[in-house]
């Protein structure tokens, strides 16, 4: 008898989990499509951005798979193909399935602010963060006219931690570089009211507080209109800066809408009670119309759901039904302090930020077995200079 083959398109955070946990089931062939020979990993972007190691934010597919079942095609899924059961890649291959879990992320959106995509900084991959931290050296580091305002959009979880270590980052190049009479500063925009406008808003009071002590402006309720190559315009006033950087929008993957799935109304793909979008098609992690779509956890959740159910569904068990996991929210907001929601609970301190680095290492354990992960957690510490005098000074810290 045909083995089922089951074809999972994206290689991140849901897809791989899904990937790995049926590849343990020699009743399914398994193929995983990506447009990446890596993992990445998100949580860890702000740090590689700011003085981290490119390592931190990187996993080899090499590392992550080392069971032979596993077939894996480095390529973009640009269609689909539903009468014949086949996904095209932008290369022309065509990759017959009989199930198919797609789990392809989100997409930067700027909202049609017109100059964003042309001037801002991105913080959704790793060469976007190697860009920003280059840029960041060569302003604070130029002895002509720098920038002395760093703006960063988005109050949400990503601009946040951006803010609490590109604080620290840019005071320790200074120090490093012997400038000690500059004042560049970062302010943080928001649209919303308040930082975090879909946590508590004690939460969002609090990391304010702590952003401030560290030098961070915040500047809620303001709207971004525009960016030229040397000022923002915020709410109708110019702001110069070469040094913008936007974390504040994100949109589900274009492949969906390209390839008619139902769309919910805040954008993500309509799925069922398994998280079928379609008879043998299944949509996890962001693209997914699930109550806490966004989140790492999530999509390692969506991956094991949808794996497990397929295997249930070969030892001829009926599905069960998706339930939603609340994820737990750690914000890292600055030199090991972190804010962290976990049910009821909210945590602020250094209590948080050892529970986000226990993330980091259970995140990892999801992915590689355990030798393998702790080598992949100890890359957090350290860091990746380009620059030798930072190099040497920040290695004596
Ligand atoms: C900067 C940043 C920081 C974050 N920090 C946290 C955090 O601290 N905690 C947390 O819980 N969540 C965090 N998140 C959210 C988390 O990263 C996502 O929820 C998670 O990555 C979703 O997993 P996924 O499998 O749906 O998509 P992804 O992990 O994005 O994986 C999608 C994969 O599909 C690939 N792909 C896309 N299109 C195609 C295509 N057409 N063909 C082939 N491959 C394709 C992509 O390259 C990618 O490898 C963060 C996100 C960002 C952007």
């Amino acid at each position: 008898m045909k083995i089922p083959h089951v074809v999972i398109v994206g290689g991140g955070f849901g897809g791989i989990k899904a990937a790995l946990d049926l590849a343990k089931d020699s009743r399914y062939a398994v193929t995983l499509v990506s447009d990446k020979d890596y993992f990445q990993y998100f949580p860890s972007l702000y740090h590689t951005a700011t003085g981290g190691r490119i390592a931190q934010s990187r996993l080899s597919f090499a590392d992550i798979f080392s069971t032979p079942n596993i077939d894996i095609v480095i390529g973009k899924a640009v269609s689909l193909d539903r009468d014949t059961r086949e996904v095209k890649l932008e290369s022309g291959q065509t990759i017959h399935f009989d199930k198919l879990i797609l789990s392809l992320g989100v997409v930067t959106n700027y909202f049609g602010i017109k100059g964003l995509d042309e001037f801002a900084y991105g913080t959704k991959s790793i060469e976007e963060v190697e860009k920003l931290k280059k840029h960041l050296h060569a302003q604070l580091t130029d002895g002509r006219e720098p920038d002395n305002n760093y703006i960063i959009i988005g109050g949400g979880p990503t601009g946040i931690e951006l803010a609490g270590a590109m604080s620290v980052y840019m005071k320790q190049i200074m120090t490093s570089h012997g400038i000690r009479h500059r004042r560049a500063h970062i302010d943080l925009v928001e649209a919303a009211p308040r930082l975090l406008p879909r946590l508590p808003k004690s939460m969002g009071r609090t990391i304010a507080h702590q952003l401030r002590n560290q030098g961070v402006k915040i500047y809620v309720g303001q709207t971004v209109e525009g960016e030229t190559a040397d000022s923002l315009m915020i709410s109708g006033k110019p702001l110069t800066s070469h040094s913008v950087i936007w974390t504040a929008g994100m949109a589900t993957n274009p492949f969906f809408k390209a390839n008619d799935f139902i769309m919910s109304d805040h954008g993500k793909v309509v799925v069922n009670d398994y998280l079928q979008a379609e008879d043998n098609i299944y949509v996890i992690g962001d693209d997914a119309a699930t109550a806490y779509s966004g989140m790492a956890q999530t999509a390692i959740h969506d991956g094991e759901f949808v794996a497990r159910n397929l295997i249930r569904g070969a030892s001829g068990k009926k599905p069960r039904k998706y339930i939603a996991k609340q994820p737990i929210t750690i914000i890292p907001a600055g030199p090991k302090w972190a804010a962290v929601q976990w049910g009821s609970h909210i945590i602020y301190g250094r209590l948080g930020w050892w529970l986000r680095e226990a993330a980091d290492l259970k995140a990892f354990k999801s992915f590689e077995p355990l030798q393998k992960a702790s080598r992949q957690f100890i890359t957090e510490f350290g860091s990746q200079e380009d620059c030798p005098q930072c190099s040497d000074n920040f290695a004596k810290d």
